[in-house]
């Protein structure tokens, strides 16, 4: 048996739910603590206590930010990025005070957060001593209520921030959903079966009809994993050709390929894709 601890709630709850069920792990959503699918038990927990609880062994895996592992300092390993919960941590300042570059920080300043720790390390890295006010939600509205006069918070578009009248100064760091793993578990099976899920995501299966004087530029066009698989048609003047494609590259390629007299063009999407 394996545990595996995801977030119960919040916005990486459904995306989570949804690779799992993907990778073919079935798991209930329906609010229970633990779902189990034949030996792996999911448990649902608090996004924040993910990387202690994978730390301390209550669960051999989980997935959650990578921002909040940093936050943490867990001493637990990476496994994954999952492409998904994309964020970035950043220093934002009220426009009207007229910061351009962290240089402009001021000693002694108040940075109101949920990320004290990162936020305290940024500040140290940059040489300079200010105040960390810690909060735990709307860190957004502080400067307005007079509770700090930065921010350092998590934003995907910005809109907040300028609905605030805030300005990003600095990027402190990337985030995205990550697999983790304790440092004394080694079995990579989960992986391997997210990242087949995850490289599959972003790849179609095309089939094509090609005539046969055209195969050597159709598999210039197409060259998929290895090369493409050919095979005869029994009409002998064309040939089956099936390849993978990147996703974003589907409708240029099918451009391509009607050029040169492709025909019944087929694409489809691929389930999982272990290279
Ligand atoms: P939750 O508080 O359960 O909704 O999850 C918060 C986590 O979602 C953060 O730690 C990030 O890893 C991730 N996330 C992705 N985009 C954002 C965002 N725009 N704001 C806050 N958290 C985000």
């Amino acid at each position: 048996m394996v545990k595996i601890a995801v977030p119960n709630k919040g916005r990486l709850n459904g995306p989570v739910v949804e690779l799992l069920n993907k990778a073919g792990i079935r798991v209930d959503s329906s609010r229970k603590l633990v779902s189990r699918y034949k030996d792996i038990e999911v448990l649902f927990v608090r996004t924040q206590d993910i990387p202690e609880l994978v730390r301390d062994g209550a669960a051999e895996l989980g997935i959650t930010g990578l921002d909040l592992v940093e936050e943490t300092g867990a001493d637990v390993k990476v496994s994954l990025k999952l492409g998904f919960g994309r964020t970035r941590l950043v220093l934002a300042a009220p426009k009207n005070l007229g910061l351009r570059s962290p240089k402009d920080v001021k000693v002694g300043v108040k940075v109101a957060t949920e990320f004290p720790k990162l936020t305290a390390k940024y500040f140290k890295q940059l040489g300079k001593k200010v105040e960390i006010v810690t909060v735990s939600g709307a860190t957004e509205v502080t400067p307005y209520l007079g509770v700090a006069d930065l921010i350092v918070d998590l934003v995907s578009t910005g809109t907040t921030l300028e609905l605030n009248n805030l300005k990003i100064i600095d990027t402190i760091m990337d985030s995205e959903a990550v697999l983790i793993s304790n440092k004394s578990y080694r079995n990579d099976n989960m992986a391997v079966s997210l990242s087949s899920v995850i490289n599959a995501q972003s790849k179609r299966y095309i089939m094509v009809n090609v005539p046969r004087k055209n195969l050597a530029k159709v598999e210039k066009i197409i060259p998929g994993m290895q090369s493409p698989t050919v095979m005869d048609l029994a009409d002998g003047n064309f040939v089956a050709v099936h390849s993978v494609v990147d996703e974003d590259k589907v409708f240029a390629t099918i451009k391509k390929l009607k050029m040169i007299g492709c025909k019944d063009i087929l694409v489809l999407p691929i389930e999982r894709l272990v290279s």
